[in-house]
């Protein structure tokens, strides 16, 4: 059985929205990719900066609170110093911590690699995602194998797409990565 992987390549980090208090509205907030550290003796804060697309208003997001320095590999807390480019974008691909801090999230931009392949074949299909991602896996389908929603559907209804371990195809998300099989007509 032909095997494929495709790999979602991300273009951008999460886009945050949120209401700023300046602009009386809700704005989406970019990413500055810089860290604000709060370190004190005993006691470490860490956030993530961001700034409202209109006013550059900042919004820190709280990655940790009132922990102890000693609870950080030096070398991490080197990084967060030296705002690490992997460990920023680490965060901001974060959902989970994101919506904790009570943003609101949108999808990231992003492309699919890897090789397309034809719907009369039977094929195995991993997607493989670097960061635990809530896009659904419908639209990453959709728009690698130029699908309509119509078509789209009808492959699902017709048993011909099936994701092991099975989930709903219609709603189900993108994850840590999923595993398809696209059965061909016998
Ligand atoms: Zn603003």
């Amino acid at each position: 059985m032909k095997k494929v992987v495709w790999e979602v390549r991300y273009l951008s980090v999460l886009p945050i929205f949120r209401y700023c208090k300046k602009c009386r509205e809700k704005r989406e907030f970019i990413c500055s990719r810089q860290f604000r550290i709060n370190a004190q003796r005993k006691s470490l804060d860490i956030w993530l900066i961001y700034k409202c697309s209109c006013c550059n208003t900042t919004w820190n997001a709280a990655l940790y609170s009132r922990i102890s320095p000693q609870s950080l590999r030096p070398e991490v807390l080197e990084a967060f110093h030296k705002n690490d480019e992997i460990l920023a974008e680490h965060f901001a691909m974060s959902s989970d911590l994101l919506q904790k801090n009570g943003a609101e999230i949108g999808y990231p931009l992003y492309t699919i690699n890897g090789e397309n392949f034809s719907l009369n074949e039977t094929v195995t299909l991993e997607i493989k995602s670097k960061y635990y991602s809530m896009i659904k896996v419908s639209s990453i389908l959709r728009k690698k194998l130029h699908l309509s929603q119509k078509d789209y559907l009808k492959l699902i209804n017709d048993g011909k797409v099936k994701s092991i371990p099975e989930a709903d195809l219609h709603k189900c998300k993108l994850k840590n990565g999923i595993v398809l099989l696209f059965q061909a007509d016998t």
